[in-house]
């Protein structure tokens, strides 16, 4: 058995993929399933983008590694594109920031808890996030998480996080007192459930950390990279943060993340601070390279919009679909008690895969909806049929293989 050397960390796979194609995912028996989860808002541009395979198999036969003793080509044009689209919204008109690169979501939330501490200095460590947060699973990106079940197993956390009500200003401005150097928040609570934050909370926020000299980290490490309809999550808001946490749809599944600081703060960080062995490689950043020229071109966040309307018009049309919340293409269908009848969002999910179609429940009660931005209006009805089959015609029928 090939999975005995594997630990039990995330309980039996049901299906091994062998290959995919756009929205489009087939398993080593042949079956075609069409992915509207993406590897958890991941594979934004799909699977096997023409560009981002041209772009990583070109850099893997030219130079995959040196190490960040050295520059490398890619680099310097993916920096300025993402500190422009990071400053794109409006409070955005401000000096460049600066960018460091990480492998994944959770060592960029380590990088931006690691700069907030250096930059607010020591009395000031303090950090405050939202309960039903997620970000990371390092044991200061757990603490900062706002779960106390998965804190549990792991106790004691690091000293100095604290977590208040999400969308709740006056819990969090109570929280802030002069311990406090960071607020760390998601625009939309994603593995909480797609729950996003309200605008005139992130504005206050803003306003707060202003007042108090208390740093703004956004995490958009699952709304980022246009997923919600714009280049950033906090757009919508219309605040600029003073850090931003990126991962998952940079590298459009190759695994990198990064971490911006307007510049006073990211001037915090001097050599010998902070380092990585494979963070930034040319690798990876030809990657993010591919994958920003394809979103640019295609205006990713005006399709996660267009998309993401349409998605959720046919979602709330499912006889079995209670609400549909979240932003352009990172949406929640929050099922009916009667189509649940008894069944969480997990059993709806797994019906949908031997049926076909890749979502995951979310909360117990809520299935994630994560398409990608090249998913057709055809694959969006033909996905919807599928869950409306499985919410309709009753559970255990799978199909024939
Ligand atoms: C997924 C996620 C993380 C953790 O990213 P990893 O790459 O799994 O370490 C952190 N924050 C948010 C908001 C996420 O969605």
């Amino acid at each position: 058995m090939s999975r005995a050397a594997l630990m039990n960390n995330y309980g039996t796979p049901p299906v091994t993929f062998v290959r995919g194609d756009g929205t489009e995912l087939w398993d080593d028996r042949g079956r075609r399933y069409l992915d509207f989860l993406c590897g958890l808002a991941v594979t934004g541009l799909g699977h096997a983008h023409p560009a981002v395979t041209e772009a990583v198999a070109a850099q893997a036969g030219t130079l995959i590694h040196t190490s960040n003793l050295f520059a490398n080509e890619p680099t310097a044009e993916v920096v300025e594109t993402l500190d422009r689209l990071i400053r794109s919204g409006p409070g955005g008109d401000t000096e460049p920031g600066r960018i460091l690169f990480q492998n994944s979501g959770a060592e960029a939330v380590e990088a931006a808890l690691k700069l907030a501490r250096k930059h607010q200095g020591r009395g000031r460590h303090g950090v405050v996030s939202a309960y039903g947060s997620f970000h990371g699973r390092t044991l200061a990106a757990l603490a900062a998480t706002g779960q106390p079940t998965k804190h549990e197993p792991f106790q004691p956390m690091p000293e100095g996080f604290r977590h208040v009500p999400f969308d709740d200003f006056g819990a969090l401005e109570a929280a802030l007192d002069p311990t406090v150097g960071a607020v760390v928040l998601e625009s939309v609570q994603g593995e909480g459930g797609v729950v996003p934050a309200g605008d005139e909370y992130l504005q206050a926020v803003r306003r707060v950390c202003d007042e108090r000299g208390i740093l703004l980290v956004m995490d958009e490490i699952q709304t980022g990279l246009a997923r919600t309809g714009r280049w950033f999550g906090y757009q919508h808001a219309g605040v600029q943060p003073d850090v931003v946490t990126m991962a998952k749809a940079l590298g459009n599944g190759v695994p990198v993340g990064a971490v911006w600081a307007r510049p006073d703060v990211a001037a915090a960080f001097v050599p010998g601070d902070h380092g990585s062995t494979f963070a930034g490689q040319p690798l990876a950043l030809a990657a993010v390279r591919a994958v920003l020229a394809q979103m640019q071109a295609m205006d990713a966040p005006a399709v996660a919009d267009r998309l993401g309307a349409d998605l959720r018009d046919r979602l709330l049309a499912i006889d079995g679909v209670d609400s549909v919340r979240g932003r352009g293409l990172l949406l929640a269908a929050e099922l009916s008690e009667e189509a649940g009848a008894g069944r969480s969002a997990k059993d709806v999910a797994s019906a949908c895969l031997d049926r076909g179609l890749v979502v995951n429940g979310v909360t117990p009660t809520a299935l994630r909806l994560a398409p990608p931005f090249v998913v057709s209006t055809e694959q969006l009805a033909e996905g919807c049929a599928i869950l409306a089959g499985v919410l309709e015609r009753g559970w255990g029928a799978t199909r024939s293989p």
